[in-house]
């Protein structure tokens, strides 16, 4: 949570004061509501749920009558959070109903941070006592299963890849199977985010899930976007959820964007929740996504 804060607060903290600021003036006038819009709108929350949020704002900060900060911290901090969504279940599937490890698919775009959050999501399990396999089918970028084999050897996981520019699938359908082997926990399949065609996302995407469900389900799939994007990363989730069915969403790089209203927008767009958070490059920097927690570090 500490880091949570302040890493946020480097980024966000304009989001949460501005909101508060503008609500605590004596006189909230229709050109106050509207720099409230705006200031939901700048951060990316997206139309229909600012306004929802600004109805619901304007409705209780009427019944309220007069206002002392405290009663409007507590009032702007619940009705973020429920715009958040606060009873989403935001567990990382990781055990697979049968006897073989839980496999968890990561997906994205090149670039957003698929490799990185991997490795990172490996260390976490690891910490926690799980044996971990890694399945490099990222084979499109030239460096990605290098960098993720350095993770695994840093985190103690061990990574199974193919040859540069081989066949995902067949790389994923291996890991599975070393997984299983191995009697291992978890495996974890970073995958290639290619996106110039969709039928080529389709093709490669599909064809790695069906490999992988031979061994049986796959218990999550992840996808990751980077929060920088903004109304971009949209765009993708909508691609993504038509070739694969997401299971949760992680978002990076939050800490570099002041528009921490993505969560909303993309919870939204796909109806499936923000599991996990990357807040730096650093192999401690993904926490789990908690409203609370998210919206106390954002009005402090
Ligand atoms: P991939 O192509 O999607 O596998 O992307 P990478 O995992 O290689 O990440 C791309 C860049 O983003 C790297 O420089 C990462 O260190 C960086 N990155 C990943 N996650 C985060 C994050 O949460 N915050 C920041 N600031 N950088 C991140």
């Amino acid at each position: 949570l500490v880091r949570l804060r302040t890493r946020l607060a480097r980024s966000q903290n304009s989001l949460g004061k501005g909101l508060l600021s503008l609500l605590s003036r004596e006189h909230l006038d229709e050109d106050t509501w509207e720099e409230i819009e705006e200031t939901l709108l700048t951060a990316d929350v997206g139309v229909a749920p600012t306004q929802e949020l600004v109805e619901r704002l304007r409705e209780r900060v009427k019944v309220l009558g007069t206002r002392t900060p405290d009663e409007l911290r507590g009032l702007l901090r619940e009705e973020l959070i429920t715009l958040l969504g606060a009873d989403l279940d935001r567990t990382v599937k990781t055990e697979s109903p049968e006897d073989t490890p839980g496999v968890v698919m990561v997906v994205g775009v090149n670039g957003t941070g698929k490799t990185t959050t991997t490795g990172k999501l490996a260390r976490v399990l690891v910490a926690d006592g799980k044996s971990v396999v890694l399945g490099a089918a990222d084979t499109f970028r030239a460096a990605a299963a290098d960098q993720l084999q350095t993770w695994g050897e840093r985190v103690g996981a061990r990574t199974v890849r193919g040859p540069e520019g081989g066949d995902p699938a067949s790389i994923a359908f291996d890991a599975v199977k070393e997984g299983i082997a191995e009697k291992a926990d978890v495996v974890l399949i970073d995958t290639a985010g290619r996106l110039h065609t969709k039928t080529g996302l389709m093709d490669e995407l599909g064809k790695v899930k069906r490999v992988v469900e031979k061994h049986g389900p796959l218990d999550e799939v992840l996808l990751v976007l980077d929060a920088t994007t903004g109304q971009n990363g949209l765009i993708q989730a909508r691609v993504f959820a038509e070739v694969v069915d997401i299971t949760g969403i992680v978002l990076t790089k939050l800490d570099g964007t002041a528009k921490g209203g993505i969560v909303v927008a993309v919870q939204r767009e796909l109806g499936v929740p923000v599991k996990l958070v990357g807040l730096g490059e650093g192999p401690d920097d993904l926490a789990p996504f908690e409203p609370g927690a998210f919206v106390d570090a954002l009005i402090g």
